[in-house]
């Protein structure tokens, strides 16, 4: 056997086991009895030093020397191995293991913390959270950037000062749309309850509509929605809210954007490195693009508005153009999570300029708290009333997530693009989705962008899918189309 047949083979076992302990992460969160975290914490770290061992086996390293690639598809096989076995290779065992032990732990912290929104009996848990991230950055960087090195767990390619100008130039637009959409009055909240079980029968049809299948997949309730899982079993979540159920809805359509990408990847690349969503920014725009420039757009919410109408009989809302009106809502609440098409870039930028200080050493976790609030007041005109609408809100930094907020706004900037590509490619998008049919333009994306898995890095991969080098500016162009019509601006 080759070298590179020999590598293939080890990593397709490591794959699988992999998948198994994804699994296992969904069954904690959907079927597990309550008594069971004790065991079921072991049986993860158990899978877990198996998987560390094979990441790091010694043997790699001599069969990556040896390896050759014949063409694309191996060569990117090689370079995904070659940047799992030198990251996991970095990072002494030691302190791999203190960055786990740690991560169990401070999550625990974190949500008594936050459920007394009692920032300071979480500040010594995050300090200490930094100060291991920043030492396995180092050992990452090589005397590069500590964030950058960071970020390249979840968006292989890009840096912070590429970021922080994409962002720059992205923050007055969004400010100015925001200031001039709140000028205007918006509609009233729905005031009505509906059924779970209805919420659930129509987040199923919903996942159907958008090409979800069920026969490799499942979706179940759960405290937050996610999509776990790739190939032939992703698995998704979602919950129900009476008094919300765009919640519900929009939810199951974010997870099925994601578990769509992963079902597209081309079979082939099961149990490859190829075979999972390239990077964290990519799968959003999936999720992203699905949940609102498909799913909150005029012609679908005119198609769901008569679906609710038959689950749900009147609830309120006269006709189509008035429920797109309500779907489209803009609000300035605290929540990230909550928040509409026009806050949720502000969220997400408030996050990475904090976090960025944070691993550079230029604020302290005793300041975190007083800057959260004052940046929340001067981005969104309203003081935090309660910690656990502000520094709390999110687990990330408690599982030592650093440089994963970000990649939601990449996720949006990329959908951005990616649907002026759809639009010009699917000339009657319109009309189908007033239909309830949105294959040309998911079919579209698994054709151009899905298929491909990890074949090509995070950024090539949207800008073979869109013709186009990506920027912010489709983005912003639809937002100010899309609520400048809304709002009469
Ligand atoms: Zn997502």
């Amino acid at each position: 056997m080759s070298a590179y047949d020999q590598l293939m083979a080890y990593e397709r076992v490591t794959q699988a086991l992999g998948s198994v302990a994804g699994r296992t992460g969904w069954d904690q969160e959907t079927m597990m009895p309550a008594g069971s975290a004790a065991l079921r914490a072991e049986e993860m770290a158990a899978l877990e030093e198996v998987l560390h061992a094979r990441r790091t086996n010694p043997k790699l390293g001599d069969l990556l020397e040896a390896a050759e690639s014949a063409d694309d598809v191996s060569r990117a096989n090689l370079r995904h191995i070659r940047r799992s076995f030198d990251r996991a290779t970095k990072v002494p065992a030691t302190l791999a293991t203190a960055i786990a032990r740690h991560t169990s732990k401070g999550q625990g912290i974190w949500a008594a913390a936050r459920a007394e929104n009692d920032f300071a009996s979480f500040a010594p848990t995050l300090t200490e959270m930094i100060r291991l991230k920043r030492e396995e950055a180092a050992c990452l960087a090589a005397g590069g950037d500590l964030y950058d090195a960071l970020l390249d767990d979840y968006e292989p390619g890009v840096t912070g000062a590429e970021l922080q100008s994409m962002f720059d130039r992205m923050r007055p637009r969004l400010v100015d749309l925001r200031a001039q959409v709140l000028a205007e009055d918006g509609p009233a909240p729905i005031d009505h309850a509906f059924d779970e079980a209805g919420q659930m029968a129509l987040s199923t049809v919903l996942a159907r509509t958008f090409g979800y299948d069920l026969e490799i997949g499942r979706i179940d309730k759960a405290v937050h929605p996610f999509s776990s899982g790739s190939g032939t079993d992703v698995r998704i979540t979602t919950r129900t809210s009476p008094r919300d159920p765009f919640n519900c809805f929009y939810s199951t359509i974010h997870e099925v954007g994601h578990a769509c990408y992963e079902q597209g990847i081309d079979r082939a690349y099961e149990l490859t490195p190829l075979g999972a969503g390239v990077s964290m920014g990519v799968h959003e725009s999936q999720s992203r693009i699905y949940e609102n420039q498909l799913g909150r757009s005029r012609a679908f919410t005119g198609w769901l508005f008569g679906q609710m109408r038959d689950q749900f009989g009147d609830f309120g809302v006269a006709d189509e153009d008035a429920f797109y009106r309500v779907v489209n809502r803009v609000g300035s609440g605290y929540i990230r999570t909550e928040a509409d098409e026009v806050h949720y870039n502000l969220h997400v930028m408030l996050r990475f300029d904090l976090e960025r200080q944070l691993v550079d050493g230029r604020l302290e976790v005793a300041d975190l708290e007083e800057a959260w609030n004052e940046r929340f007041a001067a981005d969104f005109g309203t003081a935090v009333d309660v910690a656990s609408n502000g520094v709390l809100q999110d687990v990330h930094w408690s599982f030592g997530l650093f440089g994963y907020f970000p990649t939601y706004t990449l996720g949006n900037v990329y959908a951005g693009c990616l649907y002026q590509s759809l639009r010009g490619a699917v000339p009657a998008l319109d009309d189908q989705l007033a239909k309830g049919d949105t294959s040309a333009a998911t079919g579209w994306l698994r054709e151009n962008l899905q298929q491909f898995g990890g074949l090509r890095e995070p950024r090539e991969t949207i800008r073979h899918a869109c013709g186009f080098e990506p920027t912010e500016a489709p983005l912003l162009d639809y937002l100010d189309a899309k609520f400048g019509a809304l709002y009469g601006l």
